[in-house]
């Protein structure tokens, strides 16, 4: 397996040191070698090469079968112009990588209740939401102009961009609840009827999930009033942008969010939802499960090994469970650790699991 390894700047240097600890301890348990290779993106690549995004790193990332990511920016590198920016260097690697599915979980874990702001009736024993979010269409990337006193963005999809990451959507619908709720503003917008009609089409292939639609005003009201109704969450662009922000509130930090976004294939870009956080980097104090969540995220969708991703994911609710916490979640009468310790106890629990063998 071949691994792009990209820090970037901030706590993103401390987060990934903490998830490439974690995944080397699984890859010994079951015995297979990650080939890991470090690149430059954002900040850090403009000190050394002048550029955001090196051409050295995208080709590393394209010779990769997934690419792990910190995060950039900081406010050294603010002032300068937005096409040399560090976070210019984000969008261009996802634009070179052609990844099109952005995944977003949303997880709450039971331990974690008080972190979100829902109540905890509405909570139950836990949160767990799928965000799919078409990531290179839509509003963003559509016709724009301004002239005069009037400007427009245009959202035009086509077939073949709704079929990919729908596809990909019904896909994870199935390994997981087999539940796919369509996001979307049907009943006003043109693009939505097309995203009906194909989603719809697909749906064919995938009897065994069941499929739901709903427009996108009632969906950000029904993700607070009862967010266990989710399973998957299938959407555009500009709604999945809005959605999985609210989403991510729910479960209280954004320590705590993974996220993959994925292209044709197996390749797939893995990364925390959060930034560089300046106001806490080089402190040993930023959560690293948002990273050690998306190194899981990688083994899953790039390397299809589910029991690796299931040992991680298992590895962080015990930890949680045993009352470890990052400054961002303590809570009263809980153990608060550092970025380290908190790799180090998670990678100690990877390795403590049993391998069941079948006979
Ligand atoms: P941020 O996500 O970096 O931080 C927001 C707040 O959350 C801060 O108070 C921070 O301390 C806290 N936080 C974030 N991650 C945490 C973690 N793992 N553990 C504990 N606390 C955590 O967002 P921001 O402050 O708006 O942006 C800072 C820089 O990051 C900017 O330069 C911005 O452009 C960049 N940024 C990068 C990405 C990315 O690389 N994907 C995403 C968002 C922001």
């Amino acid at each position: 397996m071949r691994v792009a390894v990209i820090p970037g700047d901030g706590i993103g240097k401390e987060v990934i040191a903490q998830a490439v600890k974690v995944l080397k301890a699984v890859s010994n348990k079951y015995n297979f070698s990650i080939n890991f290779k470090e690149a430059l993106l954002g900040g850090a690549a403009i000190d050394v090469t002048g550029v955001p995004l090196p051409n050295e790193t995208i080709e590393i990332c394209k010779n990769s079968d997934g690419i792990l990511l910190g995060a950039v920016g900081g406010p050294k590198w603010d002032k300068l112009p937005g096409n040399i920016r560090p976070e210019a260097g984000l969008l261009g690697i996802r634009k070179e990588l052609g990844v099109f599915a952005n995944l977003r979980p949303a997880i709450l874990f039971s331990e974690l209740k008080v972190a979100s702001n829902l109540k905890e009736e509405v909570l139950g024993d836990g949160l767990n939401i799928m965000i799919v979010r078409e990531l290179i269409g839509g509003a963003y990337f559509g016709e724009k102009k301004r002239i005069g006193d009037k400007a427009w963005d245009t959202i035009a999809y086509s077939v073949p961009e709704i079929e990919r990451v729908t596809v990909k959507a019904f896909e994870i619908a199935r390994k997981r609840a087999g539940k796919l709720t369509l996001v979307d503003k049907a009943n006003v917008l043109e693009s939505s009827r097309l995203w009906r009609e194909v989603v719809n089409r697909i749906a064919e292939d995938f009897k065994d999930v069941q499929l739901s639609y709903m427009y996108v005003d009632n969906a950000a009201m029904q993700l607070i009033r009862d967010p266990k109704q989710f399973d998957v969450i299938l959407t555009e662009n500009m709604f999945g942008d809005i959605l999985s922000d609210e989403a991510s509130m729910l479960t209280g930090s954004l320590g705590m969010l993974p996220s993959a976004s994925l292209g044709e294939g197996n390749v797939g870009l893995y990364e925390p939802i959060h930034g560089s956080a300046p106001d806490i980097a080089g402190q040993d104090k930023a959560n690293p499960i948002a990273a050690i969540m998306s190194a899981a995220m990688m083994l899953r969708y790039s390397f299809n090994n589910e029991e690796a991703a299931n040992d991680i994911e298992k590895a962080v609710a015990r930890v949680i469970e045993r009352g470890y916490r990052s400054l961002d979640i303590m809570e009263a009468k809980m153990k608060v650790v550092g970025t380290e310790e908190m790799g180090n106890l998670i990678a100690n629990e990877v390795s403590k699991f049993q391998i069941f063998k079948k006979i």
